[in-house]
């Protein structure tokens, strides 16, 4: 894999401060497969200072020529998709299908998405006497995670740059080759120097710095809670925009009324893709008491497909988890469901291959809500199955933790699905396998966050309002 010595600032790879470097693993073989610049408080530094000089003339400058930019970021996406798919899969892991279709098309979409928002939304309002400008918020500090790592990417540069803002990004260390990637994009696009910079580097050291440094007017961070909790606190004593979203443990409701056999499928596939590593995943799946041992025989058919293998062969359905970390994180969850007496239906805590970071499929059944499996968030191919008794046990299960991100709800028509969804404690809800929309707002309720991303809810996490009184 291609890797850049540099970082990305001021429109120019230029050489970090510092010496030391960051190793990307391949979790699939455990190889090395490139090394990127480990950032220091410096980096962070010279790329916020950068933004910040960069800042007025890219406000200034008019929507439709900031759309043009964010268009033409797109189109270098679309041109430098397999590329995109082949960065992807090698340092996350993903099957290689899988990332074509979703972690290179996914960011392609929202990249046009917020191209024609720029051109088509109204950065001005009128109210009584008064005339309300929607101003860029300023310099915007991104933090992202490597599960979705262009997704997460571009959810926050595509409309802080539509909004008029510019952007320090500092990506996760497990997938900053797919960050380098994204910034040659932005170099070919035309966008100007300064307008988006990137730092690669560790959390505590680089991204600490960014959270912190004075000339970062918004923090946008992605990842998990215990990280969000203290970056908030960060910003909070600043006085500083912030915008967290953060980890969830959706519930997947399936109503006595339901098409059993379909709902049960789709979702333990929405908890197997990305090898289960995915923030909104229904990781919970509620099953009447009277459906139980049948939805549980068949979530354990299901789950015994997805052979985890090598993400460039096709007959492989997951690829390993992104890192030894994770490999031992999620096993341990593993582990730990069976300690409380869960009961192993299918996989179990045992690699299924030597090398690479790879977890068995595994689903738990006689899963109750108090257990840790049922509590916290996993990030691994691991589904639970509870039993309620009825409809109102449901919606206490459902409800029933620290997170709000997303969720699903079955039933014979959507009207009795959305009665369900109305009660539900959560910013996201597909009822009956609806489909992702890149234009919803996506966030989390109670713990899972702070703010919106995507479509114009997203947009306007970027703008600030002054009134002018006539
Ligand atoms: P994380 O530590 O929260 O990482 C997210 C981002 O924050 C990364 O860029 C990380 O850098 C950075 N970071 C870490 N510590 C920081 C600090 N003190 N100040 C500023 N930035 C900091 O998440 P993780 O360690 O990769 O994963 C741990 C767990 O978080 C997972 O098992 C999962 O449960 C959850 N998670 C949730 C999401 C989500 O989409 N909601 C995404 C990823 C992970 P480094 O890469 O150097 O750590
Ligand atoms: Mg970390």
């Amino acid at each position: 894999m291609k890797a850049h010595d540099g970082m990305y600032i001021d429109g120019d790879w230029r050489p970090a401060v510092g010496p030391d470097t960051i190793a990307v693993v391949n979790p699939a073989d455990e190889q090395v497969i490139g090394q990127v610049p480990a950032g220091t408080a410096e980096d962070v530094d010279a790329a916020v200072r950068a933004a910040r000089a960069a800042l007025p003339g890219w406000a200034a400058t008019p929507p439709a020529e900031r759309a043009a930019r964010i268009a033409a970021l797109r189109d270098v996406l679309a041109a430098r998709r397999e590329e995109i798919a082949e960065t992807v899969t090698a340092e996350l892991g993903s099957p290689l299908g899988f990332s074509q279709m979703v972690h290179a098309g996914v960011p392609i979409a929202v990249a046009g998405s917020y191209a024609e928002l720029a051109a088509s939304y109204s950065f001005e309002e009128k109210t009584g006497n008064s005339t309300v400008l929607l101003e860029p918020v300023g310099v915007v500090g991104a933090i992202t995670p490597w599960n979705y790592p262009l997704h997460q990417i571009v959810a926050k540069v595509a409309p802080a740059l539509a909004a008029g803002c510019t952007v320090v990004l500092k990506p996760a260390e497990d997938t900053p080759l797919t960050a380098q990637l994204f910034a040659e994009a932005v170099h070919e696009a035309g966008v100007p120097a300064g307008v988006f910079n990137l730092v690669t580097g560790l959390g505590p050291v680089a991204g600490q710095a960014l959270a912190e440094h004075e000339g970062v007017d918004l923090v946008s961070f992605t990842g998990s809670t215990a990280v969000g909790r203290q970056i908030g606190a960060t910003a909070g004593a600043a006085v500083k925009r912030v915008a967290l979203e953060l980890g969830g443990k959706s519930a997947n409701v399936i109503l006595p009324s339901a098409d059993l056999a379909k709902a049960v499928n789709v979702g333990v596939a929405n908890v197997m893709s990305n090898s289960g590593q995915t923030c909104s995943a229904w990781t919970r799946m509620l099953v009447h008491r009277d459906q139980y041992d049948e939805a549980v025989a068949l979530a354990a058919t299901a789950a015994a497909k997805y052979v985890a293998g090598d993400p460039h062969n096709q007959a492989s359905r997951l690829g390993p988890v992104v890192n030894a970390k994770q490999h031992s994180r999620v096993r341990g969850y593993i582990a730990k469901g069976i300690e409380e007496g869960a009961r192993v239906v299918a996989g179990g805590p045992d690699s299924p291959h030597e090398r690479g970071y790879y977890v068995t499929p595994t689903v738990f059944a006689d899963v109750t809500p108090s257990m840790t499996i049922a509590q916290e968030e996993i990030f691994g191919p691991v589904l639970s199955i509870l039993p309620y008794e009825d409809e109102d046990d449901a919606l206490r299960i459902a409800n029933g933790t620290v997170y709000g991100l997303a969720g699903a709800v079955w039933a014979a028509d959507a009207e009795e699905a959305v009665a369900f969804a109305r009660r539900m404690d959560t910013g996201q809800v597909d009822i009956n396998g609806g489909r992702f929309n890149p234009l919803a707002p996506f966030g989390g309720y109670k713990q899972s966050g702070v703010g919106r991303e995507l479509g114009t809810h997203g947009l306007a996490e970027y703008l600030q309002t002054k009134s002018l009184q006539f």
